[in-house]
């Protein structure tokens, strides 16, 4: 079972709680024990699992920003002018796993699924696959 889930996002830089979105993909679906593979197929987004708290979401962009800055002469700003975008998201990840089990997927009780946009606004798709194992 292959599953999309399409966002768009609104800024350069935003994080997006697809939680519920992929909560409901595992409800609708017949595993009730497994895991899901959540990707995202973009070189500038990521997916991380972290707190939902808008602070924190703040501080999140604040280090990106800081660790890789724009604009610093970047080779591949040449040709595209996003290296930055594609920089970011090579510190974060492209997929994540999760456990699930009966129907549910086992967070934490402050973790949340979040897609990262380093390259927005843009029309951005991920991929849920469900494994019953
Ligand atoms: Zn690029």
């Amino acid at each position: 079972m292959l599953y999309e889930i399409e966002i768009r996002t609104n800024k350069e830089f935003e994080i997006i709680d697809i939680t519920s979105k992929v909560q409901k993909i595992v409800e609708e679906s017949d595993i009730q024990e497994g895991i899901a593979v959540i990707f995202t197929k973009h070189t500038t987004t990521a997916l991380i699992v972290n707190e939902n708290e808008k602070g924190l979401l703040s501080d999140i962009e604040f280090l990106l920003r800081n660790i890789i800055p724009r604009g610093k002469g970047y080779m591949h700003d040449k040709i595209d002018n996003n290296a930055h975008s594609h920089l970011r998201a090579i510190l974060l990840n492209p997929s994540i796993v999760i456990p699930i089990k009966d129907k549910k997927l086992e967070l934490g009780v402050w973790q949340s699924i979040l897609f990262v946009e380093l390259d927005g606004p843009r029309f951005r798709k991920v991929i849920v696959k469900l494994c019953s194992c």
